[in-house]
């Protein structure tokens, strides 16, 4: 038996044959110099992935595919060129987005039964800034409803497949944008990441997941899961195309308030060697002492990242092993402020404005609601709409979220002490490589405690990526997670690459 199980929705059907040459990606630079050189145009590379979607079809990362518009865009952009137009930043860059994005015309689900039919009204200012730099964006990807889980198995369109095993989940809740790049479908992708939704998906797929310091792109047209957690993030394969992106999507935004004002260019990407460290910039790094030797990580993620921090160290870094004392509440704040976060933001999902209506028989108003709403929503939606609803209730208010509130706040002045110390934080992504499908979908609270490692920089709203390094003896991925201080995304990827250049393992 076939472990793809099928939501009760189909994506929307893109079956088609294209005819697509041979085609390479490497990176942005790459394949604008071919472009430069006529080695190859917009519509081969576009027909390309549409070729390899189609192949990996089992996969179902997509839930719609926008294959006319796209090569129609690929061939408007190869007329241009022709003429003689310089190439934008993005020109002819083949994008995926999660479907919780914004795109003005298209179909919006969030993997949400609630959402059927609805097209955007407007596009996301980070879906629009890419598109200005003549980006083509192809398609929207599969994930958890909402964007609530951990392995793409809350989706009403059915679980997405990890490419290098599919009888594992891909994580989640981005699990479709992760494996749209890890199997080569697109050549890079947008998430969103309120806990670690880029950072570990990207782990189980080994490829790298940025989230940004919060504030740093604007949410507008990104749907609300926990307004004071969620970031858009980037998936690629390379760090180079990762600064490329967040250069072009970060910056102030009127239609978001919440966004960071003032903050230094993240990386101007116009000059990539920026990323380059000199070999002689030596770093100071901490890891938690309760991180690395929590009894919930595997045994082999920790020798690896252990013997990661002997090599860094013969190399002149100084690696500083400190109590942070605070990991084990992490997991609990998260999950009490982001489902009372949740229970507000989707109480605006009632059936009378977007998408799904019941159609059974009703009586009142308050039925209508109850009805579409109990329909509507899957059950990890609905048990996280009840929680958040619970630990906001007069009488339990304080005891659970003001109490989670005060807990996030010692978070923050923690991790600010720690890093007027130390340049970065590493740990690992996740306890464990790719689970396998079914593993943790019964035990709601396994797959909340195995998100220990990610929720921490969206408590504190820092920046984090997952870096693909390791492979473990049961044959996946694993990699690393860097942290650094709010808006210190330069030192984030100058380290992450130095890592990918030096101390690959994999
Ligand atoms: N796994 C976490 C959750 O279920 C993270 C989700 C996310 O980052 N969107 O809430």
């Amino acid at each position: 038996m076939h472990p793809v199980k099928l939501g009760t929705l189909q994506p929307i059907s893109y079956k088609r044959k294209y005819n697509s040459t041979m085609f390479s990606f490497t990176d942005i630079t790459q394949y604008h110099q071919q472009l430069k050189d006529n080695n190859t145009n917009c519509a081969d590379a576009v027909r390309h992935y549409l070729q390899k979607i189609e192949e990996e079809k089992i996969l179902n990362a997509f839930t719609a595919v926008y294959a006319d518009e796209a090569l129609l865009q690929a061939s408007l952009l190869d007329e241009r060129r022709k003429n003689g137009a310089p190439l934008k930043r993005l020109h002819g860059v083949v994008i995926a987005i999660k479907d919780v994005l914004c795109y003005k015309d298209h179909t919006i689900t969030a993997a949400s039964k609630i959402l059927s039919g609805f097209k955007s009204l407007y596009t996301a200012t980070a879906v629009q800034r890419l598109l200005d730099e003549d980006a083509i964006i192809i398609g929207s990807c599969n994930c958890d409803e909402f964007a609530m889980g951990s392995t793409n198995e809350n989706s009403a369109y059915g679980n997405v497949l990890n490419a290098l095993d599919h009888t594992k989940v891909p994580g989640g809740s981005s699990g479709g944008s992760a494996v749209a790049v890890q199997a080569r479908l697109c050549m890079a992708s947008l998430g969103s990441d309120t806990g670690g939704s880029v950072r570990q998906p990207a782990d189980f797929c080994g490829i790298l997941g940025l989230k940004p310091t919060y504030g740093k792109i604007s949410r507008y047209g990104l749907i609300a899961y926990a307004s004071s957690f969620d970031q858009v993030g980037i998936f690629a394969n390379s760090i180079d195309d990762i600064a490329l992106l967040l250069d072009i999507m970060s910056g102030a935004d009127e239609y978001d308030s919440t966004m960071l004002l003032n903050t230094p260019d993240t990386v101007s990407s116009e000059d990539s060697t920026v990323l380059q460290m000199l070999e002689s910039t030596k770093y100071k790094i901490a890891f938690f002492k309760e991180a690395l030797h929590h009894p919930s990580l595997d045994e082999e993620i920790k020798e690896n990242i252990l013997s990661l921090i002997e090599s860094l160290r013969s190399n002149g870094h100084t690696i500083t092993e400190i109590d942070f004392g605070l990991l084990d509440y992490v997991v609990p704040a998260y999950y009490v402020l982001t489902t009372a976060e949740a229970s507000s933001n989707l109480s605006r999902y009632d059936g009378i404005r977007y998408g799904y209506k019941t159609d059974g028989a009703i009586k009142d108003l308050t039925d209508f609601y109850k009805q579409t709403r109990s329909e509507g929503f899957g059950k990890e939606v609905q048990r996280r709409i009840m929680l958040g609803t619970f630990v906001l209730s007069s009488g339990y208010y304080d005891a659970y979220f003001n109490k989670a509130q005060q807990v996030r706040k010692l978070l923050v002045d923690k991790t600010n002490a720690v890093f007027t110390e130390f340049d970065a934080v590493i740990m690992p992504v996740s306890p464990a490589t790719a689970f396998a499908i079914g593993d943790k979908s019964a035990d709601p609270i396994a797959m909340y405690l195995a998100d220990i490692f990610t929720v921490f920089a969206n408590l504190t709203g820092i920046p984090g990526i997952a870096v693909p390094l390791f492979k473990h003896s049961n044959n996946m991925p694993f990699g690393l997670q860097i942290m650094t201080k709010k808006s210190d995304e330069l030192t984030l990827l100058q380290l992450a690459k130095l890592l990918m250049d030096k101390y690959r393992k994999n």
